[in-house]
């Protein structure tokens, strides 16, 4: 995979993971009005018009992903995600920080879960499918660490804001649940064995393949932004990667 320098900013560089899961995220108007439309989002936003790109800040330490959109309908992360990647460009970090902000552009421009009908976060460990190109970039990049982010409904599993992990194979998914439960305050959901309760979740392939990875939940309506609730999972981003001292 090859990641090509971003000229007008010094420190960021990007790929696609695929080309065949671009969408237009302006015409998503509930995602779209809660973006602070700086040149670097605009820049986001092209780029996913032809697929689904990935961004990658840093050079040095250990490696982390911060994914969202794997649900098109949850909004509020994919949000965060990019305010995120605004705030960090430009800072000088002791890790590299690779950003999916939108995981299926098109899922996400249509307000829907899925991705072609299929749900990514139950797909994970199906050959081809786009989830699977996401774990296999995690793979091939040598990415550390993941952190998915979502968002849940009052109606839906798990219908809390929580993060999601599992004791084994990879105690470390464990681990960073414990420290973000504890610092932000979200409800720690932990399995003891990865992947036991259904197939296929982003978190669950990663952890099974011995790359700690957690599942982070705010509560929110599906297809659209409550109050607070971008500033929540941003906060939950923010401690992913505080747990590494960025
Ligand atoms: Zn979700």
């Amino acid at each position: 995979m090859h990641f090509k320098k971003i000229e007008e900013f010094d420190n960021l560089e990007m790929s696609y993971i695929c080309d065949f899961s671009g969408g237009y995220i302006s015409r998503n108007k509930n995602l779209f009005r809660e973006l602070e439309l700086s040149k670097l989002t605009q820049l986001i936003l092209e780029k996913c018009v032809h697929g689904t790109p990935i961004f990658k800040l840093g050079n040095s330490g250990n490696k982390l992903l911060i994914l969202s959109g794997i649900h098109g309908n949850e909004l509020p992360s994919q949000i965060a995600n990019v305010k995120l990647l605004n705030k960090l460009l430009f800072k000088d970090l002791n890790h590299t920080i690779y950003f999916i902000p939108f995981a299926a552009p098109k899922s996400s421009m249509n307000n829907e879960r899925t991705f072609n009908e299929m749900d990514l976060n139950r797909s994970a460990h199906i050959n081809g499918s786009l989830s699977n190109r996401i774990v296999q970039t995690v793979e091939d990049l040598g990415i550390d660490f993941v952190g998915d982010f979502h968002s849940t409904a009052y109606n839906a599993n798990p219908g809390i804001e929580s993060i999601f992990s599992s004791k084994s194979p990879t105690p470390e998914s464990y681990l960073m649940a414990n420290y973000i439960s504890q610092d932000v305050g979200s409800e720690i959901i932990a399995f003891d064995f990865a992947g036991s309760s259904y197939k296929g979740a982003v978190e669950d392939v990663c952890n099974l393949k011995q790359i700690p990875a957690i599942t982070c939940e705010v509560l929110c309506p599906f297809a659209s932004v409550s109050e607070g609730t971008v500033e929540k999972s941003f906060n939950q981003m923010n401690s992913f990667l505080q747990y590494f001292g960025v």
